[in-house]
């Protein structure tokens, strides 16, 4: 396998990494009725902080820089902005949405990029993207686990008439 097929997705990667990044605060920022929804968007967005910054140590083994980014955000950010310009006042269950598909996205992204890492010997590259394909799983399956949760407290908010508020 080619060493520059591994730096591109290596480079696509980083910049869906940044627009993770990005989006997640945004989120955060709206989430103050939902503390524990909250919490663990905040805790993603250092998780996905620290992924960003081991994928550009990967880039840097090869040479390689993330000066590319600018071509790849066009690609993941449509969901995204579609979620941010809906204003029905369930934004809360929307980003929920958005974030489940978003770690889909990211967990797909990383499973090849491990197999690619591996198919060109790159075994410390192939550690790292496991390591990161388990936060995204781990976020993922939290969303999951909490979307019955976050829909009640959306919904008691809602017949209170305190959903103006997000
Ligand atoms: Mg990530
Ligand atoms: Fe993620």
């Amino acid at each position: 396998m080619a060493d520059n097929r591994l730096v591109q997705w290596l480079r696509d990667a980083h910049a869906m990494e940044s627009q993770a990044e990005s989006m997640l605060t945004r989120q955060a920022e709206r989430l103050e009725h939902y503390p524990e929804l909250r919490a663990r968007v905040q805790q993603h967005v250092e998780e996905t902080q620290r992924q960003a910054r081991l994928i550009e140590s990967c880039l840097n083994r090869h040479g390689a820089t993330t000066s590319s980014i600018k071509d790849t955000i066009g690609r993941t950010s449509a969901l995204f902005q579609a979620v941010g310009g809906m204003t029905a006042g369930d934004e809360v269950l929307k980003g929920a949405m958005a974030g489940y598909t978003f770690e889909h996205f990211e967990i797909s992204a990383y499973q090849i990029l491990v197999e690619a890492a591996d198919a060109l010997g790159d075994l410390e590259t192939r550690e790292v993207c496991e390591g990161i394909l388990r936060e995204e799983m781990a976020m993922a399956d939290w969303l999951r686990d909490h979307l019955p949760i976050v829909t009640r407290q959306f919904l008691q908010r809602e017949n209170a008439g305190e959903t103006a508020k997000v």
